[in-house]
């Protein structure tokens, strides 16, 4: 189900876009406070993500470049990821919870109308992005969640469906039996090991040629993790921020260490003080590290886990910034490409 926002939501945002058009030199100047960081030009189609993005950057890039407003634009980017049966990050074949059971995140904001939607522990719907922004298009509330959140998606036509694959099923069965030596699981052979705990997500900040910008962030969380946990990527201002004035943010990695922090709405905070985006991300970087508790850092200090922010400005500049090495997606309005985030620890 392709839930397009209303015309009437957008024809109203284009014009509030139109009037604030004569305004973002001024307004954004005043608003960030940088001298000589911004560039004052307007902003190209640009579409940053997450690497397993790339597809879904060149589609976000495209459907802007014919008109899509960002945020559908997003949505319809990161889809090719939910749907997609061989990401077990994301939607459909992502990796279920410790009792097998795959659990949905994801939250979404639209700059241009200041709204945000968001979905956690949903269960049985391959497109919690949608999902995500129906709560933003049709309630004043922000975040549904579990049941609730699976019957308000439900109540839109969307089919309760099994989300495990084959292949995400055989992953979870493994690590089940492998998990301790003293339960009754049969464990399995260390040679046929898989991945222990693979991590991933997806988030898709976009913005179009008027200076609109949306963000978003999708996942099946962190593989079998205890019903009913949601991490970041639900929660807005940590898994993905937008403000409309200055960018927006999003990232991907361990969930909690990022809700400690705020950490997407911190980035764009940094922002709004003049840095770039990728100073940005690694500002919000340093104070995860500083928030990490010792159980989680090794003995020289540096966390147990990665975590990678994708920011994008109000101008369009891009960045993305990781614990230890990692890529992004970028689209600028020319091509798709995977490019190196900055990175906090260098190995
Ligand atoms: N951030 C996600 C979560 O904690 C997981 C990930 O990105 O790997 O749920």
């Amino acid at each position: 189900m392709s839930e397009s926002l209303s015309r009437r939501t957008f024809l109203g945002a284009a014009a509030a876009a139109a009037a604030t058009t004569a305004l973002p030199a001024d307004a954004l100047g005043a608003a960030i406070e940088a001298p000589g960081v911004f560039r004052r030009r307007a902003a190209r189609f640009t579409a940053i993500s997450s690497a397993n993005g790339i597809r879904g950057v060149q589609r976000a890039v495209e459907l802007m470049q014919k008109g899509s407003d960002t945020l559908d634009a997003g949505v319809e980017g990161v889809k090719i990821q939910e749907l997609d049966p061989n990401d077990n990050s994301v939607g459909y074949g992502g990796l279920p919870n410790e009792e097998g059971v795959v659990q949905l995140d994801a939250s979404c904001m639209h700059g241009p109308t200041k709204r945000a939607g968001a979905v956690a522990a949903l269960e049985g719907i391959k497109t919690p992005s949608e999902v995500a922004r129906l709560v933003l298009k049709y309630t004043n509330h922000i975040l549904l969640v579990g049941l609730g959140a699976k019957r308000f998606a439900m109540s839109y036509g969307f089919k309760d469906e099994d989300l495990l694959t084959p292949q995400s099923r055989e992953i979870w069965l493994r690590w089940r039996a492998n998990r301790g030596h003293e339960d009754d699981w049969v464990d399995v052979l260390d040679t046929e090991q898989m991945v222990v705990r693979p991590t991933g997500t997806i988030n898709l900040n976009t913005i179009n040629d008027k200076g609109e910008i949306s963000s978003i962030t999708t996942t099946s969380g962190l593989a079998f993790k205890i019903p009913g946990r949601a991490g970041d990527s639900p929660i807005v201002g940590a898994g993905q921020y937008t403000d409309n004035a200055i960018g927006a943010a999003g990232s991907t990695g361990l969930g909690e260490a990022n809700i400690m922090v705020c950490g997407g709405f911190l980035t764009v905070e940094h922002m709004r003080q003049g840095m770039r985006p990728t100073d940005a991300c690694l500002a919000t970087l340093k104070r995860v590290v500083a928030l990490t508790p010792p159980r989680l850092l090794d003995p020289q200090g540096k966390p147990k886990f990665q975590l990678t922010f994708y920011a994008i400005n109000k101008l369009g500049e891009y960045g993305s910034a990781a614990i230890y090495a990692g890529t992004y997606a970028v689209h600028d309005g020319t091509e798709a490409k995977i490019r190196d985030s900055a990175v906090l620890f260098p190995k």
